[in-house]
């Protein structure tokens, strides 16, 4: 096995840790890798080296950047089979999952922002300004393992475009998929030193990264409890930061809509990739009076969904990532029957091999329950009542979170409704999202943007030169 899970100064290196993490497969719960935990030295190093490429990277023309960012989406492409083959192995995703998603959207949304740079503008003329847009310097890139090469290309893409350079340090549970993009990055022959990769725990080695006083902007993805924890780390030395955190989003389905439909959008998001996904529909919302039919609708939907082995082509529900994480969805489970919802669909752990729990849908959920406040990040629907559209729409809003949602119903209402939800991304019916708009959350689900030329804003400093 190669030891060898660094790469910075252009180059794999030796770490000065001697501690390694184990990488286990969910779904036989075998162990399929090593990782060292990068420690002070080896952060030091890396840093160092995205400090000494930034100036030259920084006053590259845009356009040249933009060619070696091609170069990472071609070699995205071109290693499409193995992205998708570590990531059933090391997170459990389906493979058609895998395949149709967590590949594909990340060469769209690559492909968006290069189409969005080509005409953007770096520096401006205003009265008797130059406005310059650069970048801040050094990124320290922190992503979570739920879409663990998207989570990257969502960081990395904006902040090279922007003139910055990157030290990435992936998820514990999830860091061979970042390895191989790497080996990708390697092969696009970026300038030594602009892109970095650092492997090991968040307490130790994403804690050390983003204290570092050399790192000019944190840009982290994961939970919300860390994102606050990092406020704190970006204040010492004034670092930007840009936070892409949990959600609880509602799917509000309105009178004279298309149930199943709403059904569909709303489970979907919570079978694919086991509902370990930020922007889950994961709290569904009907008339009261539309509550029998739709339990009708779910059971129907449900009957058919294959859960099992994430490699075999039909399989649309693999296993959690993690015991712990399973762990971890089967006590809000459990909550949610000590609190008197109750289980229309699941509800248990899987008697096999690996991290399986049933996808699961409650009813007879009141919004003050822990399962409609707090973020499962399991397959785990609940589904709420409502008598008005008023109260739907309050009840929407009540949640410390703020990153999607979704609305099914005749069009005009469905928009007036999604004007009035507070939170980043909304779906009306079979509304898809293009890679050109923004992603991100209001309230606690975090602050700044990703994706297209939304992104690119949030890794650039800005000069005015008065002549
Ligand atoms: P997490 O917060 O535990 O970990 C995320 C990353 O932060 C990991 O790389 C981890 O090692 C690192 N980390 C942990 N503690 C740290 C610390 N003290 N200092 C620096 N780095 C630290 O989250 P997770 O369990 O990996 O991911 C799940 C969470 O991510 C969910 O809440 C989900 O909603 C959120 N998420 C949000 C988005 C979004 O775009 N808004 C996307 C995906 C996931």
């Amino acid at each position: 096995m190669n030891r060898q899970t660094l790469y910075y100064n252009g180059a794999w290196q030796d770490a000065h840790s001697t501690e390694y993490e184990e990488v286990i497969n969910p779904t036989t719960e075998e162990v399929i890798g090593e990782v060292v935990t990068a420690d002070q030295e080896d952060v030091n190093k890396a840093v160092a080296s995205a400090k000494a490429a930034f100036d030259s990277w920084n006053t590259l023309e845009p356009k040249k950047r933009a060619e070696y960012v091609e170069n990472i989406l071609k070699g995205i492409t071109a290693r499409k089979d193995e992205l998708v083959d570590v990531m059933i192995k090391e997170l459990g995703t389906s493979r058609q999952f895998a395949e149709s998603t967590q590949v594909t959207v990340s060469e769209k949304e690559m492909k968006a922002t290069l189409e969005e740079i080509e005409t953007f503008s770096f520096e401006d003329e205003v009265d008797n300004a130059t406005v310059i847009k650069e970048g801040y310097g050094v990124v320290a890139c922190i992503t979570p393992w739920n879409y663990p090469l998207n989570q990257i290309q969502r960081k990395i893409t904006p902040a090279l475009l922007a003139g910055n350079t990157v030290v990435v340090k992936p998820a514990e549970l999830t860091p061979m998929t970042a390895i191989l993009l790497a080996e990708i990055v390697d092969e696009a022959g970026l300038p030594d030193g602009v892109f970095n990769l650092i492997t090991g725990t968040g307490s130790e080695t994403g804690d050390y990264l983003t204290s570092h006083e050399d790192v000019s902007a944190i840009s982290f993805t994961g939970s919300t409890d860390v994102g606050k924890s990092l406020y704190e780390k970006a204040k010492t030395t004034v670092k930007q930061i840009v936070l892409e955190l949990g959600g609880k989003s509602p799917m509000i389905y309105l009178d004279g809509g298309d149930l199943e439909l709403a059904v569909k959008n709303s489970a979907n998001t919570l079978l694919h990739n086991q509902g370990q996904t930020c922007s889950a529909l994961s709290r569904l919302f009907v008339p009261k009076d539309e509550l029998e039919r739709t339990k009708e609708v779910i059971k129907d939907y449900y009957k058919d969904i294959k859960v099992g082995d994430p490699n075999e082509e039909d399989t649309m529900v693999g296993p959690i990532v993690s015991k712990d994480q399973m762990e971890t969805v089967l006590n809000y489970i459990e909550k949610g029957k000590e609190e008197g919802a109750e289980i229309l669909v699941g509800g248990n752990k899987m008697d096999r091999k690996g991290y399986f729990v049933e996808p699961t849908v409650f009813v007879n959920v009141t919004n003050d329950m822990t399962i409609a406040q707090e973020e499962i990040f399991g397959p785990v629907l609940v589904v709420l009542t409502y008598d008005s559209v008023e109260e739907a729409i309050e009840l929407a809003n009540d949640s410390i979170y703020g990153l999607s949602g979704g609305v099914v119903g005749p069009e005009d209402e469905a928009i007036k409704v999604a004007r009035r939800l507070k939170t980043g991304n909304i779906t009306i019916n079979e509304g898809a999202r293009t890679p050109k708009a923004p992603f991100g959350g209001y309230k606690q689900s975090g602050l700044g943007r990703e994706n297209g030329l939304y992104g690119v804003e949030d890794y650039l400093e800005v000069k005015a030169i008065f002549k």
